[in-house]
């Protein structure tokens, strides 16, 4: 199919680009396309106007510090991905990176898109969330920061105002004493996940240095928004726990059922190796 007609502008300037969007309430940012173009061509969305972002100045960075990662809204997922700075400051950017998609899509689509477009089968709103990070918004109204927990509004719908521009997402850094993992199940690499887990673990200080004092999952494609469970205080049974505020659905791809025993599987898996990752980090 072919998208339904719409109106096409490239501003050169966020100053630009947020007016676009204020003055027509049918506008839509388009950023690498590689989402939002298979849904104009399958008249999933009939936007009025597109508003291109990619000619926009200083939003293609990738920086790294003590504090964290932050990401431009032009940064390709290939890029966040090259990045030795942000591997080494927030090693779960790398490892859930490499499954998204195959190197063509990664070359265009954006990490901060992908963030927006909150599609709970996608591994970066899942890592946002599992995180703690953030997005920066800019509108003609001005900016505000939006925690990843109240960014995800629905499937495939964000809690930002269709005249709001994500300008950029900050992942904050590993800590000191904690480890990550991710595994994913998937038909073919780079497809979306069947079901995707990561751990997110914390060893404690003193006499109780060899013990996970904080322990927290987070699920791709088990549920309608990126989910994250704290399983601290279940640490001998986390997938059920983790089941128990999950919604595994049917679909074409999978049964409920085939994706429930997916998370038994994988639980243990991702826990045990994101413990290591701390353990191997502290020696
Ligand atoms: P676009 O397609 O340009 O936009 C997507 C949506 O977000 C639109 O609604 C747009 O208006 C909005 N948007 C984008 N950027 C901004 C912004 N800065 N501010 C406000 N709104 C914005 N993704 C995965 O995570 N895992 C996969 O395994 C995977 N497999 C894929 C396989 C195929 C065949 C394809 C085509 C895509 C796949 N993707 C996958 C999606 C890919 O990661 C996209 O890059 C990503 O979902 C969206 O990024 P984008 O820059 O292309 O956004």
């Amino acid at each position: 199919m072919k998208p339904a007609p719409f109106a096409y502008l490239r501003p050169t300037t966020l100053d630009e680009a947020l007016a676009a969007l204020a003055e027509d309430q049918g506008a839509k940012v388009l950023a690498g396309g590689q989402s939002l173009v298979p849904l104009l061509s399958m008249r999933l969305a009939a936007p009025s106007t597109l508003v291109d972002i990619n000619a926009l100045p200083d939003l293609g960075h990738v920086t790294a510090d003590a504090d964290g990662v932050r990401i431009g809204a032009l940064a390709r997922h290939a890029e966040v991905l090259a990045s030795a700075e942000a591997a080494d400051v927030q090693p779960l950017l790398a490892m859930a990176l490499s499954h998204v998609a195959h190197p063509t899509i990664r070359n265009r689509g954006t990490t901060v898109g992908s963030l927006v477009h909150a599609d709970a089968a996608a591994e970066m709103p899942m890592v946002l969330r599992l995180l703690e990070g953030s997005v920066d918004v800019a509108s003609v109204r001005g900016r505000r920061t939006v925690p990843a927990a109240e960014l995800f509004a629905g499937p495939l719908e964000s809690t930002l105002a269709h005249d709001e521009i994500a300008v950029g997402a900050s992942f904050p850094a590993l800590a000191p004493g904690a480890g990550v993992a991710f595994q994913e199940i998937a038909r073919r690499h780079g497809d979306y996940a069947l079901v995707g887990v990561a751990a997110h673990v914390q060893l404690g200080t003193g006499a109780d240095g060899d013990t996970v004092t904080r322990a927290r999952l987070g699920f791709v494609s088990v549920s309608d928004v990126p989910t994250v469970v704290d399983v601290t205080d279940a640490l001998g049974a986390p997938a059920e726990k983790a089941l128990a505020e999950l919604d595994p659905a049917d679909d074409i791809h999978a049964t409920a059922i085939y994706r429930a025993h997916l998370v038994k599987v994988l639980v243990p898996k991702v826990l045990a190796a994101a413990t290591d990752h701390a353990r191997d980090r502290r020696a």
